[in-house]
């Protein structure tokens, strides 16, 4: 499927998209910057398309059309926190930790072109976080993740791996990423030795019910993007357990119509 059908896809879904460079065999960026630290991940600038990176990133399909008529081969960046979060899952003890917490075999996956593991969850309210776990970031609000069919800096592309509704994030999970609370004004005059917030919550549980209401506004989401990956996008391992049922990705007729309006 093409960048910009699958783009337009993503958008209709309710996940905003956002045109990123595309990397090459040996590393190569299309930003063409010798030493780009970011090869195929950062956002494509300019100054009359798009100026602001993630936070111009959009469902608007007029505006997808002209971000892929002008960059047909740009790589998908998906905006997280809105409509879905990513756990990224970069080494194997990663996802051996991850999967001792998370029955995983029922959330939708894509094999990163390093090799890494992105599993999809709806949106949990959760802010983008480092290391969860050794090998295991978070990507939530004000966050992005680089999706099919992108391609990675070492030639691979980005694939569906697994498909389906991506389901709330599990508890034992949602325990790891959300932030610890802000303390009680009062509680700065705790003695030495008093449990900080942090660990305090953790043990409490009292984050979860916090996140349970986060999930449930994301639920009345789910049925406009139920049946991840698009249609046509491949699916490399095992059969899907149900029939996607995305909206139907626009005819070309209309995508050309769109992409001449563009260049008017
Ligand atoms: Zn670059």
């Amino acid at each position: 499927m093409e960048p910009l059908a699958t783009a337009l896809w993503y958008a209709a879904s309710g996940v905003p998209v956002l045109p990123l460079h595309t990397g090459g065999g040996g590393g190569r960026c299309s930003c063409r910057r010798p030493h780009c630290d970011r090869p195929g991940k950062h956002p494509r600038w300019h100054p009359r398309l798009i100026t602001a990176g993630l936070h111009q990133a959009t469902t608007d399909p007029d505006q997808v059309v002209r971000w892929w008529t002008a960059w047909p081969r740009a790589n998908v960046g998906l905006r997280t926190g809105v409509t879905v979060d990513v756990c990224d899952v970069d080494t194997p003890v990663g996802l051996r930790l991850l999967s001792a917490l998370v029955d995983d075999a029922a959330v939708p996956a894509v094999r990163t072109g390093s090799g890494g593991l992105h599993l999809y969850f709806a949106a949990t309210g959760a802010p983008n976080r480092v290391r969860v776990l050794p090998g295991v970031d978070w990507r939530g609000k004000d966050g992005y993740v680089v999706a099919p069919p992108s391609i990675h800096a070492n030639g691979r592309r980005y694939r569906w791996i697994r498909h389906g509704p991506a389901p709330d994030c599990p508890s034992e999970l949602i325990s790891l990423v959300m932030p610890p609370p802000r303390p009680h004004p009062r509680s700065c005059a705790t003695r030495p030795g008093t449990p900080r917030p942090h660990s305090t919550t953790r043990r409490s549980g009292s984050g979860r019910r916090r996140w349970g209401s986060a999930t449930t506004r994301s639920t009345g989401r789910r049925a406009a993007w139920a049946g991840w990956p698009p249609p046509g996008t491949s699916v490399s391992t095992r059969s899907p357990t149900r029939s996607p049922t995305p909206p139907a990705p626009p005819a070309s007729g209309r995508t050309r119509q769109r992409a001449r309006s563009a260049r008017a």
